[in-house]
């Protein structure tokens, strides 16, 4: 969360850092700042809501600079407010900072800098660090830094100008992300690659405990104190792909690469039909070990768990479970040296599933994680990496980023289930292969479903059920629904409802009755007529019309597809539905309230 920009130049480099921080926006967006040493001061500019009224308040205030810092909030600690926004100067106006993560300990730092005269401003946990540097610095900025950040715990990345260093800016990287760029005529830092890309191919990640210096001319790292050496590497990425290119939202573009995702993924990791991964390292005899997976995911991901944990079970036989990250990292989970720990996670940067995956590691599983961000801390920490192959993805509620985890889900059990006994491999290799085009049909009946969203604009609550891999997509559903429309919004196993959530169905309450896992779609039209007895208006989601009108419901297209894939093709017309519901609400689809890219909090 929140997004990081910092630029070292030899000429003028606001107009770096606001682009940057338009590129980070979906990161975070409660609020924004610079800071830019200007005319021997530091100079700050900040505002509450977008990077555009700080663009216009640079613009008005003419400032400019050759070294500065920025910062789009996703606040934890302190509303959204000018006063909370970063950069936080320290009290003598020597040092400004900007923070992604929490500290942990800010309370009595902040407590003992209170009673040594230090006066703050804000709400924040960040505002400790920049007074922490003030106290340690005596003229050595390697000193005072090494001083701050030994009294620190929690995650951080930080930017920092030092007005006595007015050519440079200071980089750390402790459990959250921020990389380094390496251009001609600046170096710059950023959270991630969408705000370096337009400037330059070359990046250098840094690793948890690294200080940079960093000038227009060189960089130096640290690590302990002592300097490294840290690889530069060439991000072979177009930058068009984050940019609108013709859409309305992010999240639309996203839904309309999916098709191109999925044959990226199924033409890099299936050769003549044999499944090849290159950074798994699984075998026959390893396999034979595994007793038991554990998916550990967040969100989206998790869902996608959720509908890979059938398919592991049915295809491999070893018993799988699917749990939150947040939730497995603080539990006593039973793990051993036979548990295969899988973590999926978009961004690779997720808080509670680096932990999460951190933990197994520790307690001696054998580890794989499903990521899209090359070099991501997730992915340094697993044995096996499986890349989504993805893209950047910018809008806030990830669309391809589900349905490329959950074909990379798919590949890896019929990997796994082959060296264990898969007779029907080559009828599942080939209904993969229709997925792309399964998802394009789709695409092509976009203003249908546009059509159906209209009647739900005025919708309060809406329930999503379904059996299976239809439960599975109907989780995603949902969450797709609610995240951008705000409309509440359940998914529940269609068994279930009778236990409980049927109490809630009166007449005219909505339910979408997701069909596609055909296998149990007699046990599901139980329980559409059960709720259709209580008055509910359901719509069925299904791919032909038997389903909807023996119950006399109407029908939601969905494609047709292998069963075990279900969750994958029948979510995407949910994804379109959900755009619509939100786009005809007029709610902000790419940056929903409340919410941000990447929760590295
Ligand atoms: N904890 C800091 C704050 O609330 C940083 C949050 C962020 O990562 O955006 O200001």
């Amino acid at each position: 969360m929140c997004g990081i920009v910092g630029f070292a130049g030899k000429n003028d480099g606001v107009n770096f850092l606001l682009e940057g921080l338009c590129k980070l926006e979906y990161r975070g967006y409660d609020s924004s700042g610079i800071a830019l040493y200007c005319n021997d001061e530091i100079k700050i500019i900040k505002t509450v809501g977008r990077i555009e009224k700080l663009a216009e308040k640079c613009k008005s205030d003419k400032v400019s600079g050759n070294a500065g810092i920025g910062h789009t909030r996703w606040a934890t600690h302190g509303k959204p407010s000018e006063e909370n926004s970063h950069p936080h100067l320290s009290n003598n106006l020597k040092f400004a900072v900007v923070h992604n993560g929490i500290i942990e300990n800010y309370i009595e730092l902040r407590q003992e800098l209170e009673q040594e005269g230090f006066v703050f401003k804000s709400e924040t946990d960040t505002e400790v660090i920049p007074n922490l540097l003030q106290k340690y610095y005596n003229g050595d900025l390697k000193n005072a830094v090494n001083k701050t950040i030994s009294r620190i715990k929690g995650s951080y990345a930080l930017g920092i100008l030092c007005k006595d260093y007015p050519d440079m800016l200071v980089a750390v990287k402790q459990f959250s992300p921020i990389i380094i760029g390496i251009a001609d005529d600046c170096n710059i830092i950023a959270s991630d690659v969408t705000a370096i890309a337009p400037k330059t191919q070359k990046i250098i990640y840094i690793e948890d405990g690294d200080v940079a210096y960093i000038t227009a001319n060189s960089v130096e790292i640290y690590s302990d104190s002592l300097m490294v050496e840290r690889r530069i590497s060439i991000i072979d990425w177009d930058i068009n792909t984050a940019e609108k290119g013709g859409y309305g939202h992010f999240m639309m573009k996203e839904i309309y690469e999916q098709p191109a995702v999925l044959r990226r993924i199924l033409k890099e990791y299936l050769k003549d039909n044999e499944i090849c991964f290159p950074n798994i390292n699984i075998d026959k005899e390893l396999i034979k070990e595994i007793d038991r997976i554990v998916i550990i995911a967040c969100g989206s991901a998790y869902h996608a768990g959720v509908a890979a944990k059938y398919l592991f079970e049915e295809i491999t036989g070893i018993p799988t479970e699917v749990d939150l990250a947040s939730e497995f990292r603080y539990r006593n989970p039973i793990i051993t040296e036979k548990t295969l720990t899988i973590a999926i996670s978009q961004s690779g940067e997720t808080a509670d599933t680096i932990a999460a995956l951190t933990e197994a590691k520790r307690r001696g599983s054998k580890t794989a994680c499903v990521v899209n961000a090359v070099g991501s801390s997730i992915a340094k920490i697993a044995d096996n990496v499986i890349y989504t192959l993805a893209g950047p993805e910018i809008a806030v509620a990830t669309t391809k980023g589900y349905t490329s985890q959950l074909l990379c889900l798919y590949l890896l059990a019929i990997f796994m289930a082959e060296k264990i006994s898969l007779d029907h491999k080559a009828e599942l290799i080939k209904e993969l292969n229709k997925l792309p085009s399964k998802t394009e049909e789709v695409l092509s009946v976009q203003e249908k479903i546009a059509d159906v969203a209209k009647r739900f604009t005025k919708t309060k609550s809406i329930f999503f059920i379904g059996r299976n891999m239809d439960f599975a997509a109907a989780l995603e559903a949902s969450l797709k629904l609610k995240e951008i429309s705000y409309i509440h919004s359940e998914a529940f196993a269609a068994g279930e409802l009778k236990h409980g959530t049927i109490s809630l169905i009166e007449e005219g309450t909505h339910v979408i009755a997701l069909c596609g896992y055909e296998r149990l779609n007699d046990k599901l039209l139980s329980n559409i007529r059960e709720v259709i007895a209580r008055g509910a208006d359901v719509l069925c989601a299904a791919n032909n019309r038997n389903m909807a009108s023996s119950v006399g419901a109407d029908l939601f297209s969905i494609p047709k597809t292998h069963p075990l894939f279900t969750a994958l093709a029948e979510v995407v017309p949910f994804q379109i539905f959900a755009y619509y519901v939100a786009l005809y609400k007029g709610c902000d689809i790419d940056k929903p309230r409340n919410l941000a890219k990447s929760v590295t909090v």
